[in-house]
């Protein structure tokens, strides 16, 4: 990096500001995926949009590429500096600027870290729902420009539906609001929500508005196992069709459930080849009724192995807490883990478990299923191990054939998180060629230079 350019970068951001030493720089060159490192050349921590405005205007002028970075919990590559330059932090970016609750809105900077978030908006019984699972770490800002969701995405949606504005630092340093404080916006084209998705390769979010909701009063949860995690699938569609929209239908297979018995024993149902997860939400009254009728349409089901209704908060917390663990089960066990992201239209889910099953005898691989079986949302998981390079190619093709699988069941090759570095060669195969160069057009008119996120999603 040209000396000029790096002195000018440590006085916007101070001494206390930046990390440049070979451990720290080595710190910041890996996210959750376990294939990809690249180390920067310094790491900025601006605390204001003033100062994210200053360090872009330095890149621009000096056309440093900026790995926009949150908490670095994405699991496609995307805060991965591949092409070296700054790591744009936005950890210290943390303040919590405006409540209105006669508006709904929360006014959050980017680096709040989604938990806090929610602790905060308890408080005021109201209710922030897209709730990756990594929400203990995970910032408001890389939640947008992921357009996370999780669980709650069934019944609440994603992120993109729960934002009003942000403010955005443009790649030449310029500060502009798009969308703003109210629910309805058709202004011109909605620049705030193409802002939301795009892996920090079009603007840096320096804070955001989001919707919030009233915490619904009451909640149960439903413990359904099966014999056939292809029945599991069936019972999905069966409560939906049933005019029933749970907050929550999780799903793991019998690689999850065994494995988080192993380190975190809470009795689930070692034998079963799935689990399926609900909650319900709402009036006290109207989730005792429904709960009743999921737990009438799990017992019809000869493939039934375990069925409860979690008794206590604190016994569907422990349900829900061996839910979350679910990829730190998968990440521990092998060196390298492809962990995909597809989705489908929910009523093709069980076709698409059975693809993965054909597809992991074909390969002789170990493929975990775990996902949001409420919105067709499946993370087949490829345990492998990248210095084993017939392994790992192997993994890699199972990969293809999954996504393969996806798209030809109507879906498409992620749900939540994103293309980043793990499926740029695959977003030819999803998106009309057409498509592509019309999203290439939209890079080129906000990031002339090519210096955000470079890299990413192409
Ligand atoms: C255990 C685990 C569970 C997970 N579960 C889910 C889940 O259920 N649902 C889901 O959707 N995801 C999930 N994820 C993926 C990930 O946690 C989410 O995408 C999360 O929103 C990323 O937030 P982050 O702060 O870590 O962002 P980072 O990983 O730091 O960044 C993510 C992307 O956003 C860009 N970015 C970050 N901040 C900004 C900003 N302020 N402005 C512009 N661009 C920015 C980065 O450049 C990068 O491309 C999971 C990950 C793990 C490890």
């Amino acid at each position: 990096m040209d000396a000029t350019a790096l002195k000018r970068l440590k006085n916007v951001v101070g001494k206390n500001g930046y990390l440049d030493s070979t451990a720290d720089l080595l710190s910041y060159s890996y996210d959750a995926t376990t294939d990809w490192q690249a180390v920067p050349e310094i790491v900025l921590f601006p605390e204001n949009r003033r100062q994210v405005s200053e360090i872009m205007k330095i890149a621009f002028d000096f056309e440093i590429p900026v790995t926009i970075r949150g908490a670095g919990t994405n699991v496609s590559g995307g805060s991965i500096p591949v092409s070296g330059g700054i790591v744009l932090c936005t950890t210290r970016m943390n303040r919590i600027l405006e409540l209105s609750k006669e508006n709904l809105y929360v006014h959050v900077e980017a680096g709040v870290v989604l938990n806090d978030l929610y602790e905060f908006l308890k408080k005021h019984g109201l209710f922030f729902p897209p709730d990756p699972q990594s929400f203990l770490a995970a910032t408001v800002g890389g939640c947008i420009s992921e357009n996370a969701g999780g669980p709650y995405a069934i019944k609440y949606g994603v992120t993109k539906h729960y934002l009003l504005g942000i403010t955005a630092v443009l790649a030449d340093g310029k500060i502009l609001e798009f969308g703003g404080r109210t629910l309805k916006n058709v202004a011109g084209y909605d620049l705030c929500q193409l802002v939301c998705g795009s892996e920090g390769t079009l603007a840096v979010v320096t804070d955001a508005i989001l919707r919030v909701i009233p915490l619904p009063e009451y909640k149960k949860t439903i413990i359904a196992a099966f014999k056939d995690i292809i029945d599991a699938g069936e019972i999905v569609s069966q409560v939906i069709l049933e005019g029933i929209i749970p907050a929550k239908i999780e799903l793991m297979d019998n690689w999850i459930i065994r494995r988080i018995e192993e380190f975190n024993p809470i009795g689930l149902p070692v034998d079963s080849d799935a689990l399926l997860l609900f909650e319900l939400d709402g009036e006290r009254d109207s989730v005792e009724k429904t709960a009743q009728k999921v737990f009438d349409i799990c017992k019809k089901s000869q493939s039934l192995t375990k069925l409860e209704i979690a008794e206590s908060e604190s016994d569907a917390e422990k349900i829900w807490n061996a839910r979350r663990a679910g990829f730190s089960a998968i990440f521990s066990y092998a060196p390298t883990v492809l962990a995909e992201d597809i989705v489908v239209p929910r009523k093709r889910l069980p076709e698409l478990i059975l693809k993965i099953r054909e597809i992991s005898e074909k390969y002789d691989l170990t493929i975990v299923v775990i996902g949001h079986a409420g919105d067709g949302n499946l993370h087949p998981s490829v345990l492998t191990d990248i210095k084993n390079r017939e392994h790992y190619e192997r993994a890699q093709k199972a990969v293809e054939e999954i996504f393969n699988s996806a798209l030809e069941l109507g879906g498409t090759i992620s749900g939540e998180h994103g293309i980043g570095l793990e499926k740029r060669r695959f977003l030819k195969k999803a998106l009309h060629s057409k498509h592509l160069e019309l999203l290439k057009a939209v890079k080129e008119v906000f990031d002339p230079k090519g210096i955000l996120n470079p890299g990413k999603i192409w």
